[in-house]
């Protein structure tokens, strides 16, 4: 299916010399057993609620042009919320995604019973009425999708595997020059590897990392039941593990089950073909009896089917979308945890795009390929967390949910002490990262909950330690690179809008853009006494940075590129006695005078030689010190006995994120990504006007556009609320005066400004967003259907004018 909407919809790019090779016969691999339900609602995700928006049009209009009907009918989705978690949840949801386009109305339990009587409702909460979702059959509609691809003159060849993608080295990376097939060698400079189930193994072969696993996959279809509506709608209730629909005048009853079961860790059989697998009855029944309980009628009919097939899950449900890393022209598409047919048609229109221009037209750092790392292709791994992510399809997503499966797969070189102060571990792109610490001596322990929970205290604990003293972070799990070699400065002063250069000591702030002056990743760039420069990315653009670094250098250019993540910790000394701290620990001069901010020198501290950055991103005076992981744990207690007298705090995560959300840092991945220009986002400032770099055209055209506008037509801006109380998550609508003007993309609590605080991306319908807008507008926050007075801001309102940094 994915491969068929992909060649669908490079045929109506124009890309019309395409061949889509399925080595069977299409529908094959899992998509001929799909349930078919084609409903949008349940995403926070402005991606993928637009590419559920665009496949359900897509397929309504299919037939009309291609003559093959899709299947596609629009009876309606009920989502039940069981209890008052759900209901917050889908209440935040329906408000985004309505936003956005999508058509939800919340009503009562007695109106889900008018709308779909055989469900027992008197013990749900409410429920969430999608008049416009539906079901598709998911073989007419790749037929269809296949037939409008044929239309246009794009090659479908079944019976023919593709058995190896054949590259060439250029520069640094390589690049696809073909593929090797079951009928011979094929020439092609883009191959898409949308195999499902079977992509992680043809991706490896080209050393690639698709960590995509097989699981069972169950639904149960039930005997003939009198009277059931062949037009009813679809019900899910995602506490009972369940949807319902109607089937052969019958009921499918789909399930999601909280523990599930991988299928064939060490390989797909390359002839599973319209395959089905065992059912396990033992380890179904518990869940099956649950979900049938909420359809009594269910428990009684008899059953026609229990089937269950192979669906392929990642480790983060998410999907491996994109061109690979270190390959030109390798694309992937695969890993769709259970949502293929809905996906289908938008990520086709989405692939499509980035295939045929370079780059991507919506926010892909959520499913970008390249996130994906090394471990994640264990056979245990993907074994172990197959069981878990699986069921957090239908799980509540309250916050503070955890995933357990799969941890400690990246240690910190001063885990243990993390662990001994009684920190809150959680998964932080594979390493263990402390949230809050309950102290020495003591368990951490945090229940799920949309409110306030009892650690907040803690938390603001340790914010306040950072605001008025000095607190000591670990994040080791950030992204880390050497860079060197004849050309370092040339192509880095070129890769980067900001003004990187090879002077000793200077560290700059920068992004990284794309020829359309789009933010491809958000870095420190530091020139280091030794004479090579070391860049920083976030622990979610690891991959992606690398990919960017090796891909940067002209063919002729010499440039090395060392991942040093691993070999250096990352301790933050971070407060405003930070200095008094770390000078009773280095004989190095801290002053501003001979270390002012922005500045990196290497020196001795307790002993140990160290890079130290005065740099930071919690908004105080504050050292970044990178630290041979091997000495990382004295260096942690030296700090830690030294800020004894200060009384220096452990500090974890959640401070990190409501300090940086006080003073408006941005994080790339949450509140800006791959469709941000820089001057949208209040990133102007680390632009390099005076040199070339990639993007700079694009960039320039829009800098004009404003300046005679008067500003850009959208913008991030700083949020807070008015009121202590309501919290905000991510995706909370903006109203100025009255009208939705954007959202929410990532909150924090702000204990020094008092109130939540987050960043949101607001359009002012064409005209300039300006400060003057911003003032004349009265603000409010929609949390989850109660709106909220709010202050904005296009300047940080923690230190606008950075003095604390700079101090
Ligand atoms: C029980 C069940 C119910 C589901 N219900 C829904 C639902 O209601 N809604 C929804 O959105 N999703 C649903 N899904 C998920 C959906 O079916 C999948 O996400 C989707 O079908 C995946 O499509 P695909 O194209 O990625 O994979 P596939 O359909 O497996 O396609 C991959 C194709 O690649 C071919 N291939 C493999 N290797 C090679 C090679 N080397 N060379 C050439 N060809 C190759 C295979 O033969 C196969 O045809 C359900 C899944 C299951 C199991």
């Amino acid at each position: 299916m994915i491969g068929a909407s992909v060649a669908y919809h490079l045929a109506h790019a124009g890309w019309t010399d395409v061949l889509l090779l399925e080595r069977d016969r299409l529908t094959s691999g899992t998509t001929w057993h799909a349930a078919g339900l084609m409903t949008c609602f349940g995403s926070t995700s402005e991606t993928n609620t637009a590419i559920r928006l665009y496949s359900r049009d897509l397929y309504a209009r299919l037939e009309a042009e291609t003559g093959q009907s899709t299947g596609f009918r629009p009876v309606g989705l009920i989502e039940a919320a069981a209890d008052t978690d759900r209901l917050e949840e889908y209440r935040r949801v329906a408000a985004f995604q309505r936003h956005l386009g999508l058509e939800v109305e919340e009503i009562s339990p007695r109106e889900m019973s008018e709308l779909f009587p055989l469900a027992k409702t008197d013990d749900l909460v409410a429920g969430f009425h999608v008049p416009g979702d539906g079901r598709v059959n998911p073989v007419d509609l790749t037929l269809s999708l296949a037939k409008g691809a044929r239309q246009l003159g794009v090659r479908v060849v079944e019976g023919v595997a593709v058995e190896d993608v054949l590259t060439r080295q250029r520069g640094a990376v390589q690049e696809v020059v073909g593929v090797r097939t079951s009928a011979g060698d094929v020439e092609c400079d883009v191959v898409l590897n949308s195999t499902g189930m079977w992509a992680r193994e043809l991706a490896a072969r080209s050393g690639l990392v698709v960590p995509n696993q097989a699981a069972e996959h169950y639904y149960l279809i039930t005997d003939t039941i009198e009277g059931i509506d062949p037009n009813g709608p679809i019900f899910e209730d995602p506490a009972s593990y369940g949807y319902y629909r109607e089937e052969g005048g019958g009921l499918m009853v789909g399930l999601f089950e909280p523990r599930a079961a991988a299928w064939s860790v060490g390989g797909i059989p390359r002839d599973f073909s319209f395959g089905t697998l065992q059912p396990d009855w033992d380890r179904m029944t518990p869940f099956l009896e649950t979900a049938m309980a909420r359809v009594p009628v269910t428990l009684d009919a008899g059953v026609r089917t229990f089937f269950c097939g192979p669906e392929s899950f990642t480790p983060d449900l998410a999907p491996a979308v994109g061109e690979a890393p270190g390959i030109r022209g390798y694309f992937l598409a695969a890993g769709m945890n259970s949502v293929g047919v809905l996906s289908a048609g938008g990520l086709g229109r989405v692939l499509a795009h980035w295939i045929t221009t370079g780059r991507p037209d919506v926010d892909i750092t959520g499913f970008d390929v390249r996130r994906f790392q090394a471990y994640q292709a264990d056979d245990d791994y993907r074994a172990a967390r197959t069981t878990e992510i699986l069921g957090t399809v239908y799980a509540a997503h309250t916050p503070g949910k955890q995933l357990h499966t799969a941890r400690n797969v990246l240690l910190s070189p001063v885990h243990d002490r993390l662990v001994a102060q009684g920190g809150l571990l959680r998964e932080v792109s594979g390493w263990e990262g402390a949230d809050w610490f309950a102290g020495t001596g003591n368990a951490a322990e945090a229940e799920p909950t949309w409110g306030k929970a009892a650690w907040f205290a803690q938390w603001e604990t340790e914010h306040r330690a950072v605001r008025e003293g000095v607190g000591l972070m670990d994040m080791s799990f950030m992204a880390k690179f050497e860079v060197g070699g004849a050309d370092a400065e040339t192509v880095l002063a070129r890769l980067c809008s900001g003004p990187v250069t090879a002077e000793r000591g200077k560290i700059t702030y920068t992004q990284v853009l794309d020829d359309n002056g789009r933010i491809l990743a958000d870095i420190t760039v530091s020139f280091t006494d030794e004479g090579g420069f070391f860049v920083v990315a976030s622990d979610t653009a690891h991959g992606a940075m690398r990919d960017l670094l090796l891909r940067a250098a002209g063919e002729e250019e010499e440039l090395t590129v060392t991942d040093v993540t691993r070999a250096h910790a990352q301790l933050n000394i971070q407060g405003p006695l930070s200095r008094d701290v770390l000078q009773a620990l280095t004989p190095a001069d801290l002053a501003t005078e001979a270390f002012p901010f922005r500045t990196v020198r290497r020196i001795a501290v307790a002993g140990v030689d160290v890079l130290c950055a005065r740099i930071t991103y919690l908004g105080e005076l504050g050292y970044e010190l990178y630290v041979p992981a091997d000495r990382a744990l004295e260096i942690y207690d030296a700090i830690l006995a030294a800020g004894a007298t200060h009384g220096i705090r452990p500090v974890g995560l959640k401070a990190l994120a409501s300090l940086r959300m006080e003073k408006a840092y941005r994080d790339f991945g949450h509140d800006i990504d791959n469709t941000d220009c820089p001057l949208e986002v209040g990133l102007g400032f680390a632009v390099d006007w005076d040199k070339e770099f990639t993007g700079k055209a694009a960039l320039l055209a829009r800098k004009e556009a404003n300046a005679a506008a008067g500003a850009p037509t959208q913008r991030l801006v700083q949020l807070r609320l008015d009121a202590p109380d309501p919290l905000l998550y991510h995706a909370e609508i903006v109203y100025r005066s009255g009208v939705a003007v954007g959202y929410v993309r990532a909150a924090s609590y702000g204990w020094t400004l008092g109130s939540a605080v987050g960043l949101a991306f607001v359009s002012a319908d064409g005209a300039p967003v300006t400060a003057d807008w911003l003032a004349s507008g009265t603000w409010e926050v929609d949390v989850a259907g109660i709106r909220h007075p709010a202050q904005v801001s296009l300047r940080p309102m923690y230190d606008p004018t950075s003095a604390r940094v700079r101090a």
